[in-house]
This record gives C-alpha cells, sequence and structure tokens, in this order.
C-alpha cells in the first residue's frame, strides 16, 4: 500500500458531547459534563488502544472531552472555560508539531444559553486554532443538528445509522477510520466535497426509531450509498425537535471525491426523507396517561411497560417532573386492581438522603421531585417502606414501596434501560405487574421484557406533542408544525462544498 506518510498522522481528540432541551429549565454545568483530559479522553474508546484496530495508524493526543447525559442548556461561563480549555491544549499539542487530524466528539444538539449552534462555534473556534490544513473529523449522533457552518468547517461528517443507537461505537470509529484513512493519501487530495441538504422535518427520537417505517428503509440506503464509487460516506441527522434553534431540522450529508455523485445522492435520499414524512408515527401505540394506565389494568400482559416520555431524562428532561408519578399514587383504580406498579425514578437528593438515613426496613414520608422542573406539578408525597439502598460512585438509589407503587428515588436523574437497573435495587421488573419509566421508545432490553406497552404522552421538557412546546424560532413552514409545506423545494436547498478534488457544480464552494 502507498500512500502511507513516513511519520504517524498526529490525531488531536477533544469535544463537547450533550443533547440539550431548550425547553426545560434545568442547566448542565461544566462539573456535569465531567470533562476528562489527556489519557483518559482515549480511555473511552477501545480502537486506539492497543490492539485496538487503529492503535498503530495514528499518534492518538487526548485534549479535552466533556459529556453529559441529556439536559438543559450549557451556562455560557461554563461553555466559555471547557472551549479555553479545549483551544489552549489544542494550541500547546499543535505548537509542539502540527497536528495533521482533529477528531471531535459532537452529539450535535448541545446548547448554551445565548448561542444558537454550540457544535458550530467549537468547529470554528477548533479551525481558527490549527489553521486551513488540519482535517476535521466527527462522529455524531443522529438526533444531532448539523447547521451549515458545520458542514463547511468540519471535513469529515458521519453520523450513527441505529436509533436505539446500538452503532455508536462503530460510528465513532468510523469517524476515526476516515480520518485516518484521508490523512494517508496525499495533501491537496485529502479533503471530500459534501454534498448538504436540510430537509424542514422535526420530529420526535420516538417517530423516527430505524426499527420501524420509514426510517429502517431510509436508514437501510445508506451503507449502499457509501459502498459506491467516489462515495466515502453518507449519512441521515433526523434532528432534535426539543430546541429552539434555526438549525433544528433534518439533514442529509453524503460526501465523497465525486462531487456530482454526492450532490446526486444526498438529494436522491433528501428527497426520499422528504416524500416519507406523512409516514412517520410513534413507535409505541401512544396514549394519555389516564387511558395508557387504564389499558395497562386491564390487560393481562405481564409486564406492561408504561414510558413516561415528556420527561425522559435521556432525550433532556429535568428528570425530576412529578405529575405522572403524583397520579400513580393517587389512582383509585390501581389500588382497587391489586396490581403494583414500579415507577424509575425520580430524582431527589435529600430524599434520597433521608431514606438511605431511614435504612430498608424502615418507614419514610418523603416530599420528592419538582426541584428543577415544578412547572407540570409541585413535589409529591411518597409514604411507605424502605426496600432497598443503594450507593453508587455517582447516585445514591432508595426504593419506597407505597400501598401500591414501588418507587426508586435517586440521588441524581439517571436512565433506566437494563434488567439490571431493576434487579439491583430488588426489583423484578420481569415478573412486575407495571413498569413505569421515564423513557421514550423501549431501550432493547427492555423491550425484549416487555409483554405490553404504551407510551404515555406527559408533560416535561421533552414533550412528545412538539405543537404544545410553542417553537418560535425555527425555519417555517416545518413539517409537522406546519401545514403549507408545499412549496419545499428540496434539491434547490442542497449545498455542494467542494472538497480538494473539485467538482463541476460548486456554487458555494468558496464562499
Ligand atoms: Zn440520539
Amino acid at each position: 500500500m502507498g500512500g502511507m506518510p513516513d511519520s504517524l498522522p498526529r490525531i488531536a481528540v477533544c469535544g463537547i458531547s450533550l443533547e440539550a432541551s431548550t425547553f426545560s429549565p434545568a442547566l448542565t454545568t461544566a462539573e456535569m459534563l465531567a470533562p476528562r483530559w489527556g489519557e483518559d479522553v482515549l480511555a473511552a474508546w477501545e480502537f486506539w488502544r492497543p490492539g485496538g484496530s487503529l492503535a498503530h495508524r495514528a499518534e492518538w493526543i487526548g485534549i479535552l472531552q466533556a459529556r453529559s447525559i441529556a439536559g438543559g442548556p450549557i451556562p455560557a461561563h461554563d461553555y466559555d472555560a471547557l472551549k479555553a480549555e479545549i483551544l489552549g491544549g489544542l494550541a500547546r499539542a499543535h505548537a509542539e508539531r502540527p497536528l495533521d487530524g482533529v477528531l471531535l466528539d459532537l452529539h450535535g444538539a448541545a446548547a448554551v444559553v445565548g448561542m444558537d449552534d454550540m457544535e458550530g462555534d467549537l468547529a470554528l473556534a477548533v479551525r481558527r486554532v490549527v489553521g486551513p490544513d488540519t482535517l476535521l473529523s466527527t462522529g455524531m449522533d443522529l438526533h444531532g443538528n448539523v447547521s451549515r457552518t458545520l458542514a463547511e468547517t468540519l471535513d469529515l461528517l458521519t453520523t450513527y445509522r441505529t436509533a436505539p443507537h446500538v452503532d455508536w461505537q462503530e460510528t465513532k470509529e468510523r469517524a476515526a477510520a476516515n480520518l485516518v484513512d484521508r490523512l494517508a493519501l496525499p495533501v491537496g487530495r485529502r479533503r471530500p466535497a459534501k454534498a448538504w441538504v436540510p430537509v424542514p422535518i422535526l420530529l420526535p427520537g420516538e417517530m423516527t426509531s430505524t426499527r420501524q417505517e420509514p426510517a429502517a428503509r431510509l436508514y437501510a440506503r445508506v451503507p449502499g450509498i457509501e459502498a459506491l464509487d467516489g462515495v466515502l460516506d453518507a449519512g441521515i441527522w433526523i434532528g432534535y425537535p426539543w430546541a429552539d434553534e434555526p438549525r433544528n431540522m433534518a439533514v442529509v450529508m453524503v460526501t465523497g471525491d465525486d462531487a456530482d455523485l454526492v450532490l446526486e445522492q444526498a438529494v436522491a435520499l433528501a428527497s426520499e426523507l422528504w416524500e416519507a414524512r406523512e409516514e412517520f408515527g410513534f413507535a409505541a401505540p401512544v396514549g394519555q396517561l389516564d387511558d395508557v394506565l387504564a389499558e395497562a389494568l386491564a390487560s393481562t400482559a405481564r409486564p406492561f411497560f408504561v414510558s413516561d416520555s415528556g420527561d425522559n431524562p435521556t432525550a433532556g428532561g429535568a428528570g425530576d417532573v412529578t405529575w405522572t408519578l403524583a397520579r400513580l399514587l393517587e389512582s383509585r383504580a390501581l389500588r382497587d386492581s391489586g396490581l403494583r406498579a414500579i415507577y424509575a425514578s425520580i430524582p431527589d437528593a435529600s430524599a434520597a438522603q433521608e431514606g438511605a438515613r431511614t435504612g430498608v426496613g424502615g418507614t419514610v414520608d418523603l416530599v420528592v421531585g419538582a426541584r428543577v422542573d415544578d412547572r407540570p406539578a409541585p413535589p409529591v408525597r411518597v409514604t411507605g417502606t424502605v426496600t432497598a439502598v443503594e450507593r453508587s460512585e455517582d447516585n445514591l438509589e432508595v426504593v419506597v414501596a407505597t400501598e401500591s407503587v414501588d418507587v426508586v428515588v435517586s440521588a441524581v436523574r439517571r436512565p433506566y434501560h437494563l434488567e439490571s437497573d431493576f434487579t439491583r435495587l430488588g426489583l423484578d421488573a420481569r415478573r412486575a405487574d407495571l413498569v413505569v419509566v421515564k423513557i421514550g421508545y423501549l431501550e432493547p432490553e427492555l423491550f425484549e421484557m416487555a409483554a405490553g406497552w404504551r407510551m404515555a404522552l406527559t408533560p416535561g421538557g421533552v414533550d412528545q406533542d412538539l405543537a404544545r412546546l410553542g417553537h418560535r424560532r425555527i425555519q417555517r413552514p416545518m413539517f409537522p408544525l406546519d401545514a403549507d409545506v408545499d412549496a419545499v423545494d428540496i434539491p434547490g436547498r442542497a449545498v455542494l462544498l467542494a472538497g480538494d478534488t473539485g467538482g463541476a457544480r460548486a456554487p458555494d464552494a468558496l464562499g
């Protein structure tokens, strides 16, 4: 194989990865983003560790990587501090010996208070530090957004191809591998052409799971496009609906050395996405909570899962909305049925500590939740017996058995996506009657376990009923919020950004 440079390329790794609801009153501080530095940045991924597929193909330099589960926006001061550390680290590494590449770890739906496009801002700032000759690559979440600024500033962009994201590791690896492969080419042939096509669709992830149509067939098209001669990568970013920024919508990108082909393929795939817009629907039968509870109680399917979707912490909900728990606790129908429900979870640090102090077997009368998001409902009383106290490095969880609900109270919000998230608290979700979880579509283990499942359209920062949120700053018209979308011209929205190999149709390449 020719083309490999004499010495290994130097590639810095850095980024801020967050999915932030601008409709949530929660904030995500720098501390919550748990920054890691140097070698610890690299420890997150297998592929560049000794023995990994890319270990010997580059000199990997960890700078700073910050990530958190979804939440609210980052305070401007906290973002400025993280950004300054990233830029300072990059500048030092670049001064030692010029960096050939930067791998940016981005989700794509971060928000900063007072700023619309964090990823675009960070990419521009990184570009200013490393200069025009360094290749910038990222592997994103398909719920992220790709502004034109981000598409122009980065050289290589790819994204997940599954939701739930079972391919997140291979996407990060593909972003790194594409970067290494392009750096093996001679200077002047490294940058692919990029076709960027914004599609004015804004849908919750629960309507766009790749387990169901039309997302299944649209995403299934991606590997075939990628395999074409002259194409490097293809992606569909379905976008993030719980932020109110001009960039929030779907984007299709195709990159490669054949500029005409990448433009043609991107327009074709974006057009297919647009034509399929009316087909998107919720992955689970949905309903208002009262109806869903009535159906769950009447059903013989056990366990019957109910998604408390409007406050899903992994989508950006504050996590401590009490609205659903309060209705569950006061449900006369549930009490009369003799059935029991598990509720996971309600975060409240002081209540969790009080429960832990009381200890297993003790009786508590806690006031929990609505410390961060009290808009839908006030704090709720949870009275019962403590059945579990579980301490971990970053959390404290207590289970309180009330008359008919086992309530998980956690010190900080966290997802409940695995069977072990329940069993380690002494809760047998597999044999439970009802399991109510703050989640959207069920993650694979819960999906497999659930005999019945309904998604309740509950209030919160990630309300699935987007029209209730009242977007003001997104581009219009936007499907499905606006009725009149007939004039949308997908080919006319396509932008071709030329790479090193140029291309006949590159009107925006130099702009
Ligand atoms: Zn996602």
